[in-house]
């Protein structure tokens, strides 16, 4: 075979990429290229055009997990291949997925956690869409078999993530959202009394609310509709989205009674990827019994070879996060999530508590009771600089710190909020907290000189 190197990949491999004439063309953006080109050197484009990207680790604005041992990355790239959905090509991956059910279904306090249903999804996203139509098939048997009419579902919760809102357009349900108001943020028993009717499919608490951290009082929330079932005789279902807590409070607060110890409480969905310490791209839904997954929504798949059921929106999926998941569960164990999780509240706490000394901030929620972060708002008056202003200042020292509007009538209250997971420790939180003072200290000294609105200020009114 006669040696034939072409001139430029010769080039690249002598001279290296950041000398060879690759590096003085730009790579081509919006079009596909004509030629094959070097691995090696697209690669490294790549790679570098990647630098750009914010450091996940310093990303305190996701829930995401960010942080994986080398053994999650192993098995990931084990299973880089594998098809979840291919169950019989894969049914270890099967088992393993049905394992991660059981174990959840357990760790949620399911009353027979080895015969219930429940699936992976790619995330709480797909994971409550799921949970939502179980309610609204179920309210519409419910309904049929009545002779009643099954035209106008509603579904009640207070301030949900954005999933929520997609499920509700996209399935066609009447979305009663309970905003926030100046001194609440939570759903209350008393508001979902007000809201729910006969076609009510189901009530939606948020177990660790994305705008606050705070956990919404599921249990009273149950014996609100307890009594209304026993009044009107509406037996009205509550599936719990636990994205984040569900893999929280099992371990630092056991006691906290949110989960299928409430028998009214038929699904929950979890964020594997979140608190569950896996990578991205894993969710959860389990249902408290079997009959509680209407068995109409459930696809039996017989082309792979087998008859596999199946309830999902997607199809093919990889298998490495499922796996992964189960690698941290029996990894960490009770013991370790336990104490992991233990330690990100107190560092949450510890930071909360440094930030509330700074004298310009009132602490909304101190990283006690709830999910591992904390959240804070400006006092009133002008300080010479927002909340945006500080997330401006400090992502010039890598870390990304959001701060928003909450939501219905509290919308003129802006907050700051960090996050803390998997991989934070306690000489973090000091760069962070010497990071912040500094920032506030430099906004002292240069005020932002622009008059401030309301909203802008972001303290609370009242
Ligand atoms: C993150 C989150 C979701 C969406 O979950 P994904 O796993 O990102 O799809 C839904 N609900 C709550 C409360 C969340 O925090």
């Amino acid at each position: 075979m006669p040696l034939f190197i072409k001139k430029k990949e010769n080039e690249n491999s002598r001279l290296g990429l950041y000398a060879s004439a690759d590096s003085r063309e730009s790579i081509p953006k919006y079009k596909i290229p004509e030629e094959a080109q070097d691995m090696r050197t697209v690669y490294h484009l790549v790679h570098d055009e990647l630098m750009l990207d914010g450091n996940s680790r310093m990303n305190l604005a996701t829930f995401c997990q960010t942080w994986l041992d080398e053994y999650v990355h192993k098995l990931m790239d084990e299973c880089l291949d594998k098809n979840m959905i291919d169950k019989d090509e894969y049914p270890q991956t099967a088992e393993i997925e049905n394992r991660c059910v059981h174990i959840l279904a357990d760790l949620f306090n399911a009353p027979d956690s080895a015969s219930t249903m429940g699936c992976s999804t790619t995330g709480s996203s797909e994971a409550a869409m799921l949970g939502g139509l179980a309610l609204k098939w179920q309210w519409r048997k419910k309904r049929q078999k009545e002779g009643k009419s099954t035209d106008k579902p509603n579904l009640i919760c207070g301030a949900v993530q954005v999933c929520w809102h997609k499920f509700a357009r996209y399935f066609d349900v009447e979305l009663r959202e309970v905003g926030m108001e100046h001194g609440r943020y939570n759903l209350t028993p008393e508001k979902v009394l007000e809201l729910a009717d006969e076609n009510t499919i189901g009530v939606v608490p948020t177990f660790g609310v994305t705008f606050t951290l705070m956990y919404e009082p599921v249990a009273e929330i149950a014996k609100a509709l307890d009594k209304l079932q026993k009044e009107k005789g509406w037996d009205i279902p509550i599936h719990v989205d636990g994205a984040s807590g569900a893999f929280i409070s099992p371990f630092v607060t056991p006691d906290l009674v949110w989960d299928f110890r409430i028998p009214r409480v038929k699904s929950i969905n979890a964020s594997g990827h979140k608190y569950g310490l896996s990578p991205l791209g894993v969710g959860w839904v389990i249902w408290r019994e079997k009959e509680d997954l209407p068995e109409e929504l459930i696809f039996r798949v017989d082309y792979l070879g087998g008859d596999m059921p199946t309830f999902a929106l997607n199809f093919s999926r990889p298998g490495g996060q499922i796996v992964a998941q189960y690698y941290n569960l029996l990894r960490h164990g009770r013991e370790g999530y336990t104490k992991l999780q233990q330690s990100c509240l107190d560092h949450a706490h510890y930071i909360a508590e440094a930030i509330g000394k700074l004298g310009h901030f009132d602490i909304l929620y101190n990283g006690q009771g709830g999910l591992p972060g904390a959240c804070w708002t400006l006092k009133p008056g002008d300080h010479g600089f927002t909340l945006y202003d500080i997330s401006d200042k400090i992502r010039s020292r890598g870390w990304q710190i959001a701060s928003y509007p909450l939501t219905g009538a509290a919308n003129d209250i802006v907050v700051q909020r960090v996050l803390i997971r998997h991989g934070f420790s306690r000489d973090m939180a000091d760069m962070l907290i010497q990071d912040y003072t500094r920032c506030v200290k430099y906004f002292e000294e240069n005020p932002v000189r622009k008059p401030l609105t309301q909203q802008e200020s972001g303290g609370f009114h009242h």
